[in-house]
């Protein structure tokens, strides 16, 4: 069932949806050169519970740490660790919830260590504007495939891999809500927008092809070529008028 949001609700996901964006932002100061991802987890966990609210994504379905921090070629789901020293020319995204009042927001960027590869620049950059192609057809009257095509579409443009095994969802209650949202897929599919539904729009872009590998952790997703990956995340409220971005400071 899709939900549609009350104004009540939509007051309480934008409290909700403000923290984790302010998350992510204070997580982004801390990418660092010489920081584990460990540290940036804790200090992105201090935050969080600093403003009344709760890590949304600690022991969810048992994952271990307040945020996902997944450096290069790992895709998503990196399990922060004291053994990931970040290092000039790494790219860092860092994806992160938080619950307040029993509502969830949810949200990712992918930072730059330092002074980044100008390839890998670009992907950061591409993936970061297929988020905003797809957040822009988020308009009452079209359906989710328009936003799936928009991102794929920006993306096919440079060649570079979908991540499919993965999507968008709706956020509420819970942090993974229907309607799914695939970032590939043809235009005027699947459910129809409406006034109210709160989504999370998240492309993941590889720059070689698409293809995954699990880690023995059970957790982390990378590239299966080992090449650089991004992954870019808003939480967007979609309204009569034009979408309005939840997780945007
Ligand atoms: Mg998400």
């Amino acid at each position: 069932m899709i939900n549609l949001r009350t104004q009540r609700e939509v007051s309480k996901l934008k409290d909700a949806a403000k923290i984790s964006a302010q998350a992510l932002q204070v997580a982004g100061e801390a990418c660092r050169a010489g920081v584990t991802t460990w540290e940036i987890d804790k200090i992105v966990e201090k935050f969080i519970v600093s403003q009344g609210a709760e890590p949304s994504f600690l022991n969810y379905q048992g994952f271990p740490a307040s945020s996902c921090i997944s450096v290069n070629d790992t895709i998503i789901h990196g399990i922060p660790s004291k053994n990931i020293i970040l290092k000039d020319g790494d790219v860092v995204s860092v994806d992160v919830g938080a619950k307040y009042n029993g509502y969830h927001g949810d949200n990712a960027f992918t930072f730059k260590v330092g002074e980044v590869d100008q390839n890998v620049s670009q992907l950061l950059e591409t993936t970061e504007k297929a988020l905003y192609c797809g957040i822009n057809q988020a308009v009452v009257g079209n359906r989710i495939g328009d936003i799936s095509n928009a991102i794929e579409k920006t993306v096919d443009l440079y060649g570079y891999g979908i991540v499919r095994e993965f999507v968008g969802h709706g956020v509420g209650k819970n942090l993974h809500e229907e309607p799914e949202i695939p970032n590939f897929g043809p235009a005027g599919r699947g459910p129809r927008l409406m006034a109210g539904m709160v989504i999370a729009i998240e492309p993941m872009i590889n720059q070689g092809d698409g293809g995954i590998k699990h880690c023995p952790d059970g957790w982390t997703i990378k590239t299966a070529d080992g090449k650089p990956s991004a992954h870019f995340e808003h939480t967007i409220l979609i309204t009569k008028n034009e979408p309005i971005i939840l997780t945007k400071l």
